[in-house]
């Protein structure tokens, strides 16, 4: 078991309520509004191989628009650097990663989200 797993020990309605009182709210221009909207958590990752190198995207979407936006979680890096089990739940979209990555500041504020 990686530490990631071991953090998601809360049951379904348990982690229900963590997500409404834990919830960052995450504000970016939108290209598809053209101007700030509020976007939200899809939970799915995209995994893009390029050369010996993976690129690794969170996905989110504009409130209004749908416009998808995607936050980097890793750039041009080896897979082997990356902990099995966590690359694994990128493939698999793996909600509770998903949600992890949605309640960190610092992936959130890299990417250049506002907070509120
Ligand atoms: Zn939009």
């Amino acid at each position: 078991m990686s530490k990631y797993r071991q953090e998601g020990k809360l049951s379904g309605a348990d982690r229900q309520e963590v997500e409404k009182t834990d919830g960052i709210r995450v504000f970016h221009r939108c290209g598809g509004c053209g101007k700030k909207q509020e976007f939200l958590n899809t939970g799915k990752f995209r995994v893009n191989a390029n050369g010996n190198n993976v690129d690794i995207w969170l996905i989110y979407r504009c409130k209004k628009c749908k416009h998808s936006w995607n936050l980097t979680i890793y750039e041009r890096t080896k897979p082997g650097k990356i902990p099995t089990e966590l690359f694994e739940a990128f493939q698999t979209n793996d909600a509770e990663i998903a949600a992890a990555y949605g309640r960190n500041i610092d992936f959130l504020k890299k990417n250049n989200a506002e907070l509120k």
